[in-house]
């Protein structure tokens, strides 16, 4: 038998019953659209990431438009972000006509560089004269958090909002705080792929400002004010269904015990592969956790990667680079008119890195497979 990339197989065994439970409800209530599993899911997210509101969402990418819609971006306006994440960060502020302006990437973490995040504000600030620095959206990459120490500050002393997109980190916790409370809102998604995922689409924002909320209420439901028939601002289509949201509380139940078990697959995985030649093995920085939505290790070069992922490929042991082409590469990104040599570390880092196997059910034994492949 083959070893999966990610086993949501061995998880549906163990909340069957409970996700049956609660979309047999659903089906009896008949509330498919914003019903009472949806608050119940806003309630119970919003209390274990310790923040004081969430909206669920149909998506990540729509939490991530409906933030931006809230902070009203548009055309003029820089967003700063990285380059080596899913399109739909970027994407998000491309799409209301802003302009995302790319930073590169901390060689450890892969997580935006706040040194070069200070140098790219003051560029467009001194040299851009038709661009206005409106915010930054930093990317939780691979489930381990960015550094908000000193991001957190160099948005704010510049008059930027700081949106978290935590699609890929949603139960890490930065210096003991949960990732979804930092920064102004924080944006998940529950793409079954993520750490905590549906059975189809789903996302969330989280809060703390009361006016935030408010905003992000009526954003999600084409601009609602009083009732859904006064529209008071433009907005989206932007709702989390009432079945996706009984699928998540039914996985909710056991996520803080997965969290803990991919923590032990990532542990078991540093010791198996400590001492394997021209390999490096992610490292969390002190102070924090990480999700580990994908265990993704260095090769020493792309040819070497070539190697490496043939002689998994062999042992059929299934593997992915995330992310094959940066987005300042990317066709849709053309007219931003970047080139090649933009971003040093995020095209080497890119270059050079690969993702294992990486679930909460992963077993010694199919560690130890890996690592022998690993090894050749
Ligand atoms: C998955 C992901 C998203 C988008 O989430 P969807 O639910 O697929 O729309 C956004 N940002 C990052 C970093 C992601 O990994």
């Amino acid at each position: 038998m083959s070893i999966p990339f990610i086993d949501l197989k061995t998880q549906y065994g163990l909340v069957e019953e409970s996700v049956k439970t609660g979309i047999e409800n659903v089906l009896q209530h008949g509330a498919y659209i914003m019903g009472p599993e949806i608050g119940e899911l806003e309630s119970r997210l919003s209390s274990y990431c310790a923040v004081r509101h969430a909206v669920g969402c149909a998506s990540g990418t729509d939490a991530l438009i409906m933030a931006l819609m809230a902070f009203e971006v548009g055309p003029g306006d820089a967003v700063f972000t990285t380059p080596f994440t899913f399109m739909a960060t970027a994407e998000a502020i491309a799409l209301l006509g802003a302009t995302p302006v790319f930073v590169d990437i901390d060689p450890h973490t892969f997580n935006i560089d706040p040194d070069d995040l200070r140098r790219k504000i003051s560029d467009v600030k001194h040299s851009r004269k038709d661009l206005t620095p409106k915010g930054v959206i930093a990317v939780d990459l691979f489930g381990q958090p960015a550094d908000y120490d000193r991001i957190e500050p160099l948005a704010h002393n510049n008059g930027l909002f700081l949106i978290v997109d935590a699609a890929q980190s949603f139960g890490a916790t930065y210096k003991g705080k949960p990732v979804c409370s930092l920064g102004d809102v924080a944006c998940t998604s529950f793409f079954p792929a993520k750490p905590l995922g549906c059975y189809g689409d789903g996302g969330m924002v989280f809060a703390h400002n009361d006016e935030m909320h408010k905003l992000l209420v009526s954003i999600r439901v084409h601009g609602m004010g009083e009732d859904k028939y006064e529209n008071v601002r433009l907005g989206i289509n932007g709702r989390l269904d009432s079945i996706q949201a009984a699928v998540l509380l039914a996985k909710f139940a056991i996520f803080p015990d997965e969290v803990a078990k991919r923590q032990a697959v990532a542990d078991r995985y540093a010791s198996l592969l400590a001492d394997i030649k021209g390999l490096t093995t992610p490292t969390v920085a002190e102070g924090n956790t990480s999700v580990w939505a994908q265990y993704s290790v260095l090769a020493e070069d792309a040819a070497h990667r070539d190697q490496l992922m043939g002689q998994l490929k062999a042992a059929d042991i299934p593997t992915a680079i995330y992310y094959p082409k940066p987005l300042h590469l990317q066709k849709a990104f053309a007219d931003l008119k970047y080139e090649t040599g933009d971003f040093p570390v995020c095209e080497e880092i890119g270059a050079r890195i690969f993702s294992l196997p990486m679930h909460p059910y992963l077993s010694e034994k199919d560690q130890e497979a890996v690592a022998a492949a690993i090894r050749g």
